[in-house]
């Protein structure tokens, strides 16, 4: 059972605890965050070794960073989708389309700005079909939804939150207010996976970066594609 959920930033990117019976850590932020993390625990009185799960959204540096040295200080195994495990092993790198004018602009420059992170071999590699967090003690599981990149996954908890990485973006430097995400390997992919999230029930949206927000926003945007 879900007890809370712990909302923060390490650099540019929202990084989550969810608390179960253990914790599910959501992204490990840039590289060399592990003394912000620390804090964040301490603020939280939270034990390092309650967090035995991290699951990375997909495999950019601002989602993967600090992965390494948070498996280190916790023992928590990192669970990321298995076609994106060269990028974390080696230095493949997704390259994402630009999807609006903002994006287009602005995507050769934030792609070839590449931050090295240390590298690491994967615990648990993700498929296709969902996999359930429940020995973790928290009702939900993750998901694969492609289309920031095509091993991006999200985490849906059965009362609703869904924690989608960069399916929406909600913040400098990428967007002022929240939606879909400016940048994607295919976004007509992204607006698929939406609707089945939005079929499952889905009511809150925790991003990839900036904060939380309601399902409503995505809905109106899949509905009328010229807010976007
Ligand atoms: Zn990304
Ligand atoms: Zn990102």
């Amino acid at each position: 059972m879900t007890t809370g959920i712990i909302s923060f930033k390490l650099g540019l990117t929202s990084c989550y605890l969810i608390i179960g019976k253990e914790i599910v850590m959501i992204d490990a932020g840039l590289p060399n965050k592990l003394n912000l993390f620390r804090k964040v625990l301490s603020k939280n009185k939270i034990d390092p070794a309650r967090i035995k799960l991290i699951v990375l959204t997909h495999s950019h540096f601002d989602h993967c960073g600090s992965a390494y040295d948070i498996r280190e200080m916790t023992g928590a195994k990192i669970a990321i989708h298995n076609s994106e495990r060269e990028c974390v092993e080696h230095d493949k790198v997704l390259i994402p389309k630009g999807v609006n004018f903002k994006g287009k602009i602005t995507q050769p420059l934030i792609f070839s700005f590449k931050i090295p992170f240390p590298k690491f071999t994967p615990d648990i590699l993700l498929d296709n079909e969902p996999y359930s967090l429940s020995e973790y003690g928290i009702d939900g599981q993750i998901i694969h939804t492609p289309g920031h990149t095509i091993g991006s996954v999200s985490v849906i908890l059965n009362s609703g939150e869904a924690f989608v990485g960069c399916m929406a973006h909600n913040g400098f430097p990428f967007r002022f207010k929240p939606g879909l995400p400016i940048y994607a390997q295919d976004i007509d992919v992204i607006k698929e996976n939406w609707k089945a999230l939005i079929d499952k029930g889905i009511t809150f949206i925790y991003p990839g970066h900036g904060k939380p927000f309601p399902v409503a926003v995505i809905k109106n945007q899949l509905r009328y594609p010229s807010t976007n």
